[in-house]
């Protein structure tokens, strides 16, 4: 199962298991998807994967 983390590695935003902008790397780097898009330029700066959004976890 996915480790859901809950921060932005970068700006520490806050990403809720059913955000709909967490971005997460193949190695599970979290990240906002503004950070993404405006300061990786969408490359991980911890191993250099390339993002995908995270799939929403809804808990009941
Ligand atoms: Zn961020
Ligand atoms: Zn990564």
């Amino acid at each position: 199962m996915l480790l859901m983390k809950e921060n932005c590695e970068n700006c520490q935003k806050v990403l809720k298991q059913d955000s709909t902008e967490a971005m997460i790397c193949s190695h599970e780097c979290t990240y906002c998807k503004e950070c993404v898009e405006t300061v990786l330029n969408r490359i991980c700066p911890n191993c250099a994967g390339d993002f995908q959004p995270r799939p929403t976890r809804v808990s009941k």
